[in-house]
Parts: C-alpha cells; structure tokens; sequence
C-alpha cells in the first residue's frame, strides 16, 4: 500500500516519491532519503499503522517505487483491496504518470474544499474486500459515501464496456455513489455544440443531480413545438447528462452538460465550463438544506444566464429546421410532378405512331412468313391497351409495346 498512518497523519510513500522524481532526484537518493526521514519510524519503532486494519506496517523501499507492508497478518482486507487496485490500473509508463499526478491532484482538491462535511480516504483503505477499488472513498455524515475515480483510458469495445458495468454494479451494490473524471483527452466536440462519447464514456456521467433535472423541467415546460423537437432530435425525451473531464495540466475540470439524444451524440447546453477542481468538490448546500442530503457542486457560475440562451438558440433552430424540411418536401413534390410529366407527355405524342405501326404491322403482307412474330404482335397490342387504361405503371405498357413494335417492324416493313 503506498499509504499509512504515523499517528494521525496520512503518510503516502508514492506521492512523495512522485515528487522527488520531479525534482530529478536519482533512485539512490530517492532511496537515502526515505531511509533517513522514516526507518526509525518504521522499523526501531514500529508507529506506521494502517489506514484499514491499524495492525502495524513497515515501509518497503523498491528501486523504482516505495509502500508499506503489513508487519505481521497479511490477513487485511485494506491489502486484498490494494492488489486488486494497482492490477486494475494502467501500466504504461505515461497513463501510470497521469494517474499518479491525478491523484495528488484530486486528494488536494478534496482536502481543500472540504469544510468539515466529508472525510477522504485511499479506496483500498475500505474495511471490506472490494471486487473493484475505487480511487478514493468519500463519507459524508449520513452515512453516503462517493467514490471518485480518473479516468485515463476509455477503450470503446466490449470488454472493456463490460468492465466498467461490473465497476459499477459492484459500486452500486456497496451503496456508493460514483463520480468519475475522465481525461481531457477525451473530450470529444464536433462543429462546437455537439458532444460525442463512446457507450463505457456515458455510464460514467454524474449520477443523478439537481442540477440536471433542473435543466430537464426548464426545457420540458418551454412551449416549444414538440413535433418539431422530435423530427429534429429523433426523439421526444429531454433527457439531460453530464461528463467531467478533468485538464491535467491547469488542475481544471471542463464540466460539459447536455441533452443526450442519441447513444453516442448529445448537445452541449453551454460551452463546456472551465471550474476549478476544488469548486467541484464544495458541497452544495441549497441542496443539502432543501433534502438533507449530500451532493458536490455540479455547476458552473452562469447556468441561469445559460438557460435563456439556450432556449432561444434552440427555438430558432427548430424553426429553421422546419422550414427546410417543408421546403426540402415541396422540392420533392415538385420534381416528381415533374418527372412525372416529363414522361407523360412525349409518351401521349408518341401513342398515334405506335398504335398506327402496329396497324401497318398487322396489315403487312410478310406476316405470314414469320409465323413466330404473332406472339409478340398480340403482346404489342395488349400493351397498348392497357397503356391506354392508364394507372401507375402505364409509362411501362408504352416502353414494352415500343420495343416490340420496333423489333418487328424491322422484318415485318423493312424499317
Ligand atoms: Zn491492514
């Protein structure tokens, strides 16, 4: 495990060690300085404990990383957890970075905005065995607990789909509510207002928030024109869902909320907001004061002003879509009026000729040396009544006799 207790204070080998890396320190003065600022702790004293069990543990230092160890049981469900978490997490060298610094990133962020109302602690910390860990676990008083994951990978196959339902059942079934950041990498924007997301990308949108349904009843009781609405989303739901993702580089969280209306589509309802980590994780306390219950700030600064723009913009573009569709239908309608007289009329001009050559057909004295052309002159004249009985497939009838006519016409009258 790459944190203990030394007293009351949370020690994380691995956050340190990531720090000392950054200030370029070699393996062996990584090594050295470990040794000289915690082995009396750890081995002449004995006072790391750890975060799950309390039994004693010991710091174990590796050539590329450092953890604590359980001195004497390893019968702690905090050390079955910590297998399972570092085997489910990325191995690359540069995903393993980015998780790392997300989540110092994250601890820091949780550390600073909270105001007595949560304790944090390492996922694996947790006292019973997990079939998945989670980052860190998140109490608040009332008994809910949050779980908080980055996201760095976000294969679209099966798999790994299959994955991160298991994730979350598993999650579920432990009563934690799950929040999940998701690599900036990730956001995915197509012509500025429509966001695209992959099936594993959606089931991690912030579980249900006030802030969503405040959009869905705000969008529900405008009085759009719902027929228009539904020939321009596909859809009739207003169903309304948010993805975090979280900017490494800035410490930021790009917070996107839209109207899902599609599996892979949605439209962003403002342009994603820029927040910093720790506004994320102050509790809202409208929320907490209306329900009782315990909910992070799930929105940006603006959204009132947002709602107006929206509704306006969208109003406008229903408006126009509608438009086109009616004048995309007259076009239609147009040319196959058209196309349909353009057929109609040289066909009438033509049906005197074709009916006087079947005459002169019919009249020829060759007929009786081609006996196997009668066949085809009683299909001619078949055609051309019922050509002559109209109906949908009349320009057929006409074609047909046509060919007939003038293939026979070539042996029958020598044209
Ligand atoms: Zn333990």
């Amino acid at each position: 495990m790459e944190a203990a207790y030394l007293h009351r204070e949370i020690i994380n080998l691995q956050r340190e060690r990531n720090e000392l890396v950054r200030r370029e320190l070699s393996d062996e003065e990584i090594h050295r300085f470990f040794e000289e600022k915690y082995r009396i702790f750890s081995r002449e004293k004995g006072s790391f404990s750890c975060g799950c069990c309390n039994e004693r543990v010991v710091m174990v230092l590796f050539q590329d990383k450092a953890i604590f160890r359980h001195y004497n049981s390893e019968a702690c469900a905090g050390e079955a957890n910590y297998t399972k978490y570092k085997s489910g997490r990325e191995r690359s060298h540069e995903k393993a970075l980015k998780q790392a610094m997300a989540k110092v990133m994250i601890e820091d962020a949780l550390m600073e905005a909270d105001q007595g109302y949560y304790t944090v602690q390492e996922g694996y910390f947790y006292k019973k065995e997990l079939r998945f860990v989670p980052d860190f676990l998140v109490s608040f008083p009332n008994g809910e607990q949050w779980t908080i994951d980055y996201v760095v990978n976000l294969r679209g196959d099966g798999s790994f789909r299959k994955k991160i339902e298991q994730r979350l059942r598993s999650y579920k079934s432990n009563g934690f509510k799950s929040l999940f950041l998701i690599d900036l990498d990730w956001l995915a924007l197509n012509k500025e207002r429509n966001i695209s997301f992959n099936h594993s990308e959606i089931s991690l949108a912030v579980p249900i928030n006030d802030s969503n349904m405040a959009w869905e009843s705000f969008i529900s009781a405008q009085p759009l024109n719902w027929d228009n609405y539904r020939r321009y989303f596909q859809t009739m739901a207003v169903q309304v869902e948010s993805l975090l993702y979280l900017d490494l580089s800035r410490a930021t969280i790009q917070l996107t909320r839209f109207l899902q209306f599609h599996n892979k589509w949605g439209e962003l309802l403002f342009p994603p907001q820029d927040m910093k980590l720790t506004q994320l994780f102050l509790l809202n306390e409208p929320y907490l004061k209306a329900t009782g219950r315990f909910s992070f700030q799930f929105y940006a600064d603006e959204e009132e002003r947002f709602q107006q723009n929206y509704i306006d913009d969208l109003r406008s573009r229903l408006d126009k879509h509608e438009e086109e569709l009616q004048i995309k239908q007259q076009r239609e309608k147009q040319s196959n009026s058209s196309r349909r007289s353009s057929l109609t009329r040289p066909v009438q001009a033509h049906m005197d000729k074709l009916q006087e050559l079947l005459a002169r057909c019919l009249a020829s004295p060759k007929r009786p040396l081609y006996p196997s052309l009668e066949d085809n002159l009683k299909k001619a004249a078949q055609y051309i009544e019922q050509y002559e009985q109209g109906g949908e497939d009349s320009d057929q009838f006409y074609r047909s006799a046509y060919s007939i006519l003038t293939n026979i016409s070539h042996p029958l009258l020598g044209e």
